[in-house]
């Protein structure tokens, strides 16, 4: 794919609809910066916004990937079915990445309910089933930043507020609240705090 026609010509189309690049970004709830971005061939649109942005922009997502007009008849359909591809191994990626992560959760807190047994049972010195407990833990702690990193990093959070998607930062993941996946968060776009939701591009994510 050549991401410098493709930009040159999702330009031409943004002109077309009479859209500046603040106007397409917003109706896409994205920042200008990544449709400038796009534009300037430094990117493509993630393929979770293509479709979107294809119906804005009143062209198929075939053409978006050509970076041109295709004559209706003609019936090369590859570049669709490539978008499909990417989107279904992005997929695939992003279940196996969350998998990882409950795996990793459930195998972590697991010397740590051994080891409470073991101290809650067995008789000993107390240093030593503080040792223990505290041993049993060092998994659980050396796993958690890899774990938040895959909840941060795949998919996107939803506000509630304004609907914006976004990726948040490590920080704001590691301290926020949570159930399940949703977590309470600020959005970087209108400031208010509301239990955003995790969506995949598989749909939504299950809480
Ligand atoms: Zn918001």
């Amino acid at each position: 794919m050549n991401q410098e026609k493709i930009g040159k010509f999702i330009a031409s189309c943004r002109k077309k609809q009479k859209l500046t690049q603040e106007q397409l970004a917003g109706k896409l709830n994205i920042t200008y910066k990544a449709v400038s971005k796009w534009e300037t061939g430094k990117g493509l649109p993630d393929a979770s916004i293509m479709k979107d942005l294809c119906n804005i922009l009143k062209i198929t997502v075939n053409e978006l990937l050509s970076g041109e007009l295709i004559d209706k008849n003609s019936c090369d359909k590859s570049a669709e079915i490539k978008l499909l591809e990417m989107l279904k191994q992005k997929e695939e990626y992003e279940k196996k990445l969350l998998f990882i992560e409950i795996l990793l959760g459930s195998l972590c807190v697991l010397p740590l309910i051994t080891s409470t047994i073991i101290v809650g049972f067995v008789e000993m010195e107390e240093w030593l089933s503080t040792v223990i407990i505290l041993t049993s833990l060092i998994p659980l702690l050396v796993a958690l930043p890899f774990a938040i990193r895959i909840e941060q990093t795949v998919g996107y959070y939803v506000c509630k507020h304004c609907n914006h998607k976004y990726i948040p930062t490590f920080k704001s993941v590691f301290f926020a609240m949570h159930l399940g996946r949703t977590r309470y968060m600020k959005c970087p776009e209108c400031n208010k705090y509301s239990w955003n939701k995790k969506v995949t591009s598989g749909g939504n994510g299950n809480d």
